[in-house]
């Protein structure tokens, strides 16, 4: 297993994996730190019962590299890197995360970890007990609190991209957008698209959340497995990954497919090349999700959070820029998006070795 590790570690280009255990309070933890060229990894500490390591590490490692093409591409001066706790959100204790914060303190300011998954500020003000390498502290603390409201802020953003490439014209009025997932990210996002005359189609595994949002903006609910085939213009899905994938693909109407969830795709590239071919716009969900990570920026930057909002109010033309360039090279957008984000992080490399 080591070596198939060290060999796929290779491929995707990460610089260093940490397994961190700590016997007294139960913490297995990987660090990732997929590419530091830009800054120092940033990325989420989630929490999850991994039925296997191997899992926790395919995780972690798709989603640490996913953070460095995100900073890449929002112009952030932040690396890549995402920390998994294997085990139960019942079991997070005060001991279990200070003893990470001792293993990211080993690391040297190469990774700073924020919430992610079942990790709330709480978690972190018990990692900055041991470590200064923590964001995402409350308010009260000196952070910024939820990034919840400028990811969905951002996300509302990238919607109007894909509505200007698609239709030409950036304005949701009388558009259609079902949200999958009615939670931090999708409550805001909803709010964005109905104060600008969309049309909602709403839909949460928990259906008495989804009908309590449809009633507050007039939309309509929808039970989970209807959002697939909804007949509307865009398709958010806001809750969980891997959710557009070769099962519900052939089922899609909508024309654009743009949300906020992380890893929206089961397979960048099998289902990238998929949608292409199906004149189904994708718009890749770590430069529409940014705002996330903008917002946690602003805390180690020390910018407000209304400087976070005019930031992501550019992923506007950040995804633009990404369908120009997938138009001229005739590929998916997930593979324009990864292009451009290298390109920075490598001339970036290339101007340090001057
Ligand atoms: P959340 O937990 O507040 O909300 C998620 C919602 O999705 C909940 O209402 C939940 O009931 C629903 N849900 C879960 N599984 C579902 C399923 N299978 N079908 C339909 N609904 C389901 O989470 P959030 O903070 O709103 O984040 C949503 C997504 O956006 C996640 O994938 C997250 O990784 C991603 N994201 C969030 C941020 C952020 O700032 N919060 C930043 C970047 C990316």
């Amino acid at each position: 297993m080591l070596f198939r590790s060290l060999q796929q570690i290779e491929e995707m280009g990460h610089e260093q994996v940490v397994f961190c255990h700590d016997p007294t309070s139960g913490l297995k933890a990987i660090i990732a730190i997929h590419d530091t060229t830009l800054g120092p990894s940033l990325g989420g500490c989630r929490v999850r019962p991994y039925a296997s390591t191997d899992e926790a590490l395919q995780d972690v490692l798709r989603l640490s590299r996913a953070m460095t093409w995100k900073s890449a591409l929002a112009g952030l001066d932040l690396g890549g890197g995402k920390c998994v706790i294997i085990g139960d959100r019942s079991d997070n204790s005060e001991a279990r995360f200070r003893a990470l914060g001792r293993h990211i303190q080993g690391l040297g300011g190469r990774y700073i970890t924020a919430e992610d998954m079942n990790t709330t500020t709480v978690e972190m003000e018990w990692v900055r007990k041991e470590t200064a390498f923590v964001s995402g502290l409350h308010p009260l603390d000196g952070g910024t609190g939820d990034p919840g409201p400028v990811t969905a802020y951002g996300t509302y953003f990238g919607v109007r991209a894909c509505l200007q490439h698609t239709f030409g014209s950036a304005d949701p009025k009388g558009r259609r957008v079902a949200i999958q997932g009615v939670g931090s990210v999708g409550m805001g996002l909803a709010r964005h698209l109905a104060d600008a005359g969309a049309e909602l189609v709403l839909s949460d595994i928990n259906m008495d959340r989804a009908r309590s949002a449809a009633a507050e903006f007039g939309a309509k609910a929808v039970e989970p497995d209807a959002f697939y085939s909804a007949d509307v213009d865009v398709l958010a899905p806001c809750a969980i990954g891997g959710v557009i994938n070769p099962k519900t693909i052939p089922l899609l109407k909508a024309p654009i497919v743009c949300g906020a969830a992380n890893n929206i795709l089961g397979d960048d590239e099998r289902d990238g090349l998929d949608l292409m071919g199906r004149n189904i716009l994708f718009a890749p969900d770590f430069c529409v999700n940014a705002g996330g990570i903008i917002s946690v920026f602003g805390e180690v930057r020390r910018y407000g959070q209304q400087s976070a909002m005019v930031r992501a109010e550019r992923i506007e033309q950040t995804t633009l820029d990404v369908f120009a360039h997938a138009t001229s090279d005739g590929v998916p957008p997930v593979r324009a998006a990864i292009a451009i984000a290298q390109h920075r992080i490598d001339s970036v490399r290339a101007l340090r070795r001057i």
